[in-house]
């Protein structure tokens, strides 16, 4: 503990600040091996389609298990990849892997499954994303439009022009494009549509009650989807946890529904035997997701 000077301020370096930057350190170093060392993996969380209660896609989630620290968070070591620039060659990676992955299921199992793949701020900045992203689509041989990449509010809003080019030049390769945690940001759809998007992403926080006095969740919900709906895009409720939450978006007509309801992220070999015993076997089969799928058939 340091007394700064005569201003009674004091620069405290506490024992727990400490133990945060070796934290940060030693992740730092265990990040930069992580790769060749072959600890990372992408799990898979369905989406479900509100018309036809069938899975229509899923997000591709890094997963980064450490020997010695055990399974590290995404909202963890994201961040911490963005700030030494490795996010490119990870990005890049689980663009890949996603890729590659999901043409491999279509074919084994005739589906046309849509993978979407989160992109940084800072990826969407690089001059080679565009380059990676052509790359990933030649060598999986996934049809483009089965790829949809998505991407934050602040990473159109900071740089625009940067970004609009950008996006017109990944849309030129016949991908799909989506705003991730709408919501959470500082952005109108208005506004956002001048970007050339397909998909919204509703943040979770939509769904939950914290809103303020004499503001109704749900009808907030329901305004949300009819604008999107009226800009021409589509509408992914994500962090749908409960059954009537799931029955109250499709009512409104919410294009499709994420969260721990439908299923958690899985790893591929658990999303592949759910595609081998069929999505509907699956919902008679058990526990929440049976009580969420059954409601739901007419
Ligand atoms: P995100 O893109 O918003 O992804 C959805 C997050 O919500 C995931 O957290 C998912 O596990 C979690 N989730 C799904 N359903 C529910 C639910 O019903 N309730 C609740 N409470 N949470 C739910 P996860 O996997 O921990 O990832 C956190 C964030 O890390 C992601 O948020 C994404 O922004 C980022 N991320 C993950 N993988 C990648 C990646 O490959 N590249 C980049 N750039 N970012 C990634
Ligand atoms: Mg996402
Ligand atoms: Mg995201
Ligand atoms: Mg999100």
């Amino acid at each position: 503990r340091a007394k700064a000077g005569g201003g009674g301020s004091y620069c405290f370096f506490t024992a727990e600040m400490g133990a945060a930057i070796r934290t940060r350190l030693l992740l730092q170093s265990a990040l930069r091996h992580a790769m060749q060392r072959g600890q990372f993996e992408v799990h898979y969380q369905p989406r479900m389609d509100l018309r036809t209660l069938q899975i229509g896609g899923m997000e591709a989630l890094l997963r980064w298990t450490h020997p010695e620290l055990g399974a590290i968070s995404p909202a963890q070591f994201i961040p911490l990849a963005e700030e030494t620039g490795l996010i490119d060659e990870i990005g890049a990676w689980v663009l890949g892997q996603a890729a590659r992955q999901t043409q491999e299921w279509n074919r084994r199992y005739g589906l046309s499954l849509q993978v979407s793949v989160n992109l940084s701020t800072r990826q969407l900045r690089s001059a080679e994303l565009v380059a990676t992203v052509a790359d990933a689509l030649r060598v999986s041989a996934l049809p483009p439009r089965l790829l949809e990449l998505e991407l934050t509010e602040t990473c159109m809003i900071e740089d625009r022009d940067r970004a609009a080019s950008m996006m017109k030049q990944l849309k030129a390769l016949g991908i799909r494009l989506a705003v991730d945690d709408f919501g959470t940001g500082h952005s109108s759809l208005a506004y956002l549509c001048r970007f050339p998007l397909d998909c919204v992403k509703l943040d979770r926080s939509f769904l939950l009650h914290e809103h303020p006095e004499g503001i109704s969740p749900d009808q907030l919900v329901q305004a949300m989807i009819n604008l999107a709906h009226a800009l021409k895009l589509s509408v992914v409720a994500e962090g749908v946890e409960s059954k009537e939450q799931l029955e109250f978006l499709r009512r409104q007509a919410c294009d499709e529904a994420q969260g721990f309801c439908v299923s958690a992220p899985l790893a591929p070999n658990a999303f592949e035997a759910l595609l081998q015993e069929g999505w509907e076997n699956r919902l008679a089969g058990s526990g929440r997701q049976a009580e969420a799928g059954m409601a739901l058939l007419p």
